[in-house]
């Protein structure tokens, strides 16, 4: 038992715990013997039977922390573990919210089921179980959550989920080599929804799986309708598009994107992954392999948000990474702090010693740009350069783009 637990040792005769009074620890038996009892409103005492090494007793109490249903009295001299009501707590906050919730749900109900059993409510002043479960769902974000994922599944692949795409420059040129996707959720009633409010919650609820496929195979079609349309058709420009750790989760991911690479005739150089450090960290076995047979059959990956995540650098030998996209809190910090500048500069000369490539993100200044430039990097995307837009607007900016006239 993985419970931080104390140890109690009680005499043959004494009470444990007694009905309708507050409990703030549930009981494993160790060794000894229990016998539970109900009060009735009548004053009519019932046993329930006994308990005896290995069981638990005043679980329900630690969960919602409703009074005793029962009183448990030591039949036989008893050690028992104690687990803490706080202990417990700490353990279910840590838990997946759903999880949380649902533990939480069944065992009001199963509390309520033996109270409608065994005594009225009345003698213990109880509130009824629809108050108890809306009590808690009221007081916290999960229903909330689920409703989101809920509505996403809904209207992924209706227009209300779009994406934008984002140039990325290449700072010697000045020309745009590739963009970034990213998601946009337009809601009738609720306005525009932040990725960075939704991506979390999909990816919790694992809807995040099929969102990334659409993605994919959404920005491979724009990647070619934009080279058709720009008249951009020499395969140069790439698509970089995100992944969460749950797209690795799922074992037909590779298959998945060959497939999508191959139907929608973009070439595997063009579709570069962007994965962040943590994902790697936290699935390595899976994540290497499948990154492996990513990279051999031509697609990049990027490591996104560089330099926020993990502070051992030993995974950017393992896994077979070929850019790093320094995050933008350094790019924003550059030209005030030399802190960040200087982080900004080793991150350039690693990418450079590892022959990776290097992306700025957020790059809002020209001054930036070209201190970025100066420094060796290759690539630069920031607002300074082009918001993410929508599809036609991509079309139009890479039309008339002149590398000369942001540099
Ligand atoms: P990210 O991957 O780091 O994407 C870059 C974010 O920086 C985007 O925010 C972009 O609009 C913003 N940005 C670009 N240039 C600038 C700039 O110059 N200044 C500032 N302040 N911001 C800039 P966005 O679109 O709100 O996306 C937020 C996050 O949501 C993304 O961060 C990414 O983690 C996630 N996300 C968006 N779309 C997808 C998706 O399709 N799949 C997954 N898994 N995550 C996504
Ligand atoms: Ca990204
Ligand atoms: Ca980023």
């Amino acid at each position: 038992m993985s419970f931080s637990t104390e140890k109690k040792a009680i005499k043959a005769g004494d009470i444990i715990m007694r009905q309708c009074e507050p409990g703030h620890a549930a009981y494993i038996i160790e060794s000894g013997r229990v016998e539970i009892v109900l009060e009735q409103s009548g004053g009519k005492v019932q046993s329930v039977g006994t308990r005896g090494p290995g069981a638990i007793i005043g679980e329900m109490a630690i969960v919602d922390n409703a009074p005793r249903t029962a009183t448990v009295r030591a039949i036989e001299d008893c050690e028992l573990l104690e687990i803490t009501a706080e202990d417990f707590a700490r353990r279910l906050a840590a838990a997946d919210p759903v999880l949380r919730m649902t533990t939480q749900v069944i065992l009001t109900r199963y509390r309520d089921m033996l109270t409608r059993a065994d005594i009225s409510r009345d003698s213990l002043n109880w509130p009824p179980p629809e108050t108890l479960e809306l009590d808690y769902a009221q007081g916290t974000d999960v229903v909330q959550n689920i409703k989101i994922a809920n509505e996403f599944k809904d209207v992924l692949g209706t227009e209300e989920i779009s994406l934008h795409y984002q140039p990325i420059i290449d700072l010697q040129t000045g020309g745009i080599g590739g963009f970034e996707a990213l998601m946009r959720w337009q809601h009738p009633e609720k306005g525009f929804i932040s990725p960075g409010i939704f991506i979390p919650i999909i990816e919790e609820s694992g809807m995040i799986v099929l969102a990334s496929r659409w993605a994919l195979r959404e920005s491979c079609l724009a990647l070619k309708r934009i080279e058709n349309r720009a008249g951009r058709r020499d395969g140069s420009l790439f698509m970089s598009v995100n992944f969460s750790s749950h797209d690795f989760a799922s074992e037909d991911f590779v298959d998945a994107v060959y497939t999508t690479i191959s139907e929608t005739d973009v070439d595997p150089k063009q579709v570069h992954l962007e994965i962040t450090e943590r994902l790697l960290i936290h699935q390595p076995d899976n994540a290497k392999e499948t990154l492996e047979m990513c990279r051999k059959a031509g697609m990049g990956i990027s490591i996104d948000d560089f330099g926020t995540g993990y502070s051992s650098l030993s995974y950017l030998h393992y896994f077979p990474i070929d850019t790093l996209k320094i995050d933008q809190s350094f790019i924003r910090d550059m030209l005030k702090n030399d802190a960040s500048l200087e982080l900004v500069k080793s991150i350039i000369s690693l990418g450079k010693n590892m022959k990776m490539k290097v992306i700025a993100e957020g790059v809002e200044h020209k001054e930036e740009g070209l201190m970025l430039r100066e420094l060796g990097c290759d690539m630069a995307q920031g607002y300074y350069f082009a918001r993410p837009c929508a599809e036609k607007a991509v079309i139009d900016l890479v039309s008339s783009w002149n590398p000369e006239e942001k540099m």
